[in-house]
């Protein structure tokens, strides 16, 4: 049995999140993490190195660097539109519906329930337990303390994290 017990960052994280339909899309954190996708998958389809996006943008390799960083949620409008125009898209906002942060929209569990998740080693839907583990980050730098993960019953893999363990892995993350 394989015990996978790394917390992949960046892409994979999202779509470990979005897989488990946790993805959320209120915060800043949240909105430059779907944002960073966006360009780079953009970047990536019209072939553009990050120093040919820059020269695009007149900006420079730092500047672009932290507009590519999922962690750093200061971005001016002015960069944003910048980057938009280099990639010949369009930006467009929009502030649509309320945020309910009510227990009936996202659930919350605890130690010890049980749920189902995909597991990426079962390649299955499968019944998972929630349990408190000790999370590295994917580069091993930092290791995320008692995070509340659901775990696959077969495998022991980390197939999902709540909702409610984001915040936690953001603390670390920024620490
Ligand atoms: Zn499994």
């Amino acid at each position: 049995m394989k015990t996978s017990t790394t917390l992949h960052i960046g892409s994979d994280l999202e779509d470990f999140l979005a897989e488990e339909n946790m993805l959320d899309t209120t915060t800043a954190a949240a909105l430059k993490r779907a944002l960073v996708w966006q360009i780079q998958t953009e970047m990536k389809l019209q072939h553009l190195t990050k120093t040919s996006m820059a020269k695009r943008m007149n900006t420079s390799r730092s500047s672009l660097d932290r507009l590519l960083d999922e962690n750093d949620t200061s971005l001016t409008l002015t960069t944003l539109a910048s980057a938009a125009q280099a990639l010949g898209k369009q930006i467009k906002i929009e502030l649509v519906g309320t945020v309910s942060r009510g227990r009936n929209s996202m659930p919350f569990y605890n130690t010890g329930d049980t749920s189902k998740a995909l597991c990426s080693e079962c390649e299955a839907i499968v019944s998972t337990t929630f349990q408190l583990r000790d999370v590295p980050l994917s580069d091993n730098s930092k290791v995320v303390k008692d995070l509340l993960v659901s775990v696959c019953d077969c495998c022991g893999n980390i197939c999902g994290l709540p909702q409610q363990s984001l915040p936690f892995v953001h603390r670390t993350l920024t620490q």
